[in-house]
């Protein structure tokens, strides 16, 4: 089994998930970064479920798993939907591929069965913890008879079967981390095939990524004490070994393992709080990577054209929720009004958008969206755009509508102003508040701005809030007649 092929000249990439949850940001940053290396080196980009822990995985993680990919722009060239030459590419639907390869490793020497039960695997332990030596399995089960094995079977003890972890040590040229080396003498021999018949995570994972010709494996450096095991059985399958490059961790800003008392986690979780996600994919690019211009906003495909893996840091990313919230704010103020209108519709559905026509919705994000970080802020930031009445904050009715430069100027407004001020015009009515404002200066020494948190008070029942002319002419007349008049 010496004769190793040459096989993997073509580049191709996978994400692996195992559906034991909705999308990780973390898996994000993963899939991202080899949707980037393949798009980068024209290869193929693989979409595998690794969903071998039946108990764990469920099909509505499955399901979040592909949407939240989708959104991202994440699209796959392969994968359990879509198919390709290499599937099936969900490990559930593989599992008849696994013991032929670990009877293939039984036969060649590599791989042996293990009657140990749990009971016997607990005291090894034990007695390790005991002498203070670190533990690792005693690969007694590699010298038994076939006699004795047979007596083991007639017991009733289904066994599992082990890797034989040779001598000597294993050494890989990591594509971020560099040179890296593990004494086998501390890895000891470890199970490829439970006794229930299903693979373990580090003989599936070789045996999936073999048969589907993978050739460059990103993924986080949780997975690196892992390689060494997956290499020995590269080689023992006589296998080409793919280029492994592991991504530093992502740590919360206090430096601990990301987690949900930080925030949001999930790709779907930061979605329904009001993130894009053309701003998320192009923070969790920042994971690690930087572009060459400095330039930090940058579509997928301006980083795809950028990337380069082995510039990718090999330290740990702090995820900055202010920095996301930065850069979500940018994507906001950019976005297309009509798309960013359709995104903004779900947070505004306790009020009745019927109010308004499709235009005057689009003019309503249009003139409240600059302040803004994330899209659910909305739903406070319109409130007032939408039914008859107004709430009026108590700092305000006690500030401003209870002082005396209200009681001048809202009167006079009903009086004299409002049946001439054209609702239909921004332009013209921007004219009118002008002279108005000028009015009052001159008649009553009473500053511009003071004249306008009157209105604005009075048809807001906010101090600060949207263009006062373009709020005006959204709500209409008989609904700023209506709560001017109301004020007063
Ligand atoms: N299913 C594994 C995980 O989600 C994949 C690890 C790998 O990329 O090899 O962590």
């Amino acid at each position: 089994m010496e004769n190793k092929m040459t096989t993997l000249n073509e580049v191709r990439v996978r994400i692996a998930p195992s559906p034991s949850g909705n999308l990780h940001i973390g898996t994000a940053r993963t899939a991202l970064f080899n949707y980037l290396f393949a798009k980068k080196n024209n290869g193929k980009y693989v979409l595998r479920i690794e969903d071998t822990d039946l108990e764990r995985s469920s099909q509505a993680y499955i399901d979040n798993i592909y949407d939240s990919l989708k959104a991202l722009g994440l699209n796959w060239d392969e994968g359990p939907d879509v198919g390709g030459p290499y599937g099936p590419y969900q490990q559930s639907e593989r599992f008849d591929i696994y013991p032929k390869y670990a009877q293939k490793l039984i036969d060649a020497g590599y791989a042996y069965e293990c009657f140990c039960t749990q009971e016997e695997l607990d005291a090894e332990k034990e007695e390790s913890i005991k002498n203070k030596r670190p533990h690792k399995y005693s690969g007694k089960c590699r010298h038994l008879t076939e006699e004795e094995k047979e007596k083991l079977r007639a017991e009733g003890r289904k066994p599992s079967i082990r890797f034989h972890v040779p001598e000597g040590e294993t050494s890989y040229d990591d594509m971020v981390k560099g040179h890296l080396h593990f004494d086998n003498a501390l890895i000891g021999d470890f199970v490829i095939m439970k006794s229930n018949g299903t693979p373990t995570y580090n003989f599936a994972v070789v045996i999936d990524d073999m048969e589907m010709k993978i050739s460059h494996i990103i993924r986080g450096e949780d997975h690196i004490s892992n390689t060494a095991k997956q290499i020995m059985i590269y080689n023992a399958l006589g296998a080409e070994v793919p280029k492994f490059g592991h991504l530093g961790m992502i740590l919360a800003p206090d430096r601990s393992k990301l987690s949900k008392r930080h925030g949001a986690t999930a790709v779907s979780e930061f979605v329904e709080k009001g993130y894009l996600t053309e701003a998320l994919v192009n923070f969790v690019a920042l994971l690690g990577w930087s572009p060459s211009d400095g330039h930090e906003i940058k579509t997928l495909d301006e980083i795809a054209a950028d990337f380069r893996i082995n510039e990718v840091s090999s330290s740990n990313s702090i995820f900055e929720y202010d920095k996301l919230n930065w850069m979500n704010g940018q994507y906001i103020k950019k976005m297309d009004l009509a798309k960013l209108t359709q995104l903004v519709k779900p947070y505004l559905s306790c009020y009745d958008l019927s109010e308004y026509t499709e235009k005057q919705l689009e003019r309503i994000v249009e003139v409240t969206r600059e302040p803004i970080t994330i899209l659910s802020e909305l739903t406070n930031d319109t409130k007032y755009f939408f039914g008859k009445d107004v709430e009026i904050e108590p700092d305000v009715q006690e500030k401003i509508l209870n002082g005396e430069v209200a009681k001048k100027v809202l009167p006079y407004v009903i009086e004299n102003e409002l049946d001439k001020w054209d609702f239909e015009d921004e332009e013209k009515l921007h004219e009118q508040l002008a002279d108005l404002r000028t009015y009052f200066k001159e008649q009553h020494g009473i500053k511009p701005k003071e004249t306008m948190w009157a209105i604005r008070a009075a048809v807001t029942g906010r101090t600060h809030g949207a263009d006062m002319v373009a709020t005006l002419v959204l709500l209409g007349k008989d609904r700023v007649v209506y709560r001017i008049k109301k004020a007063v």
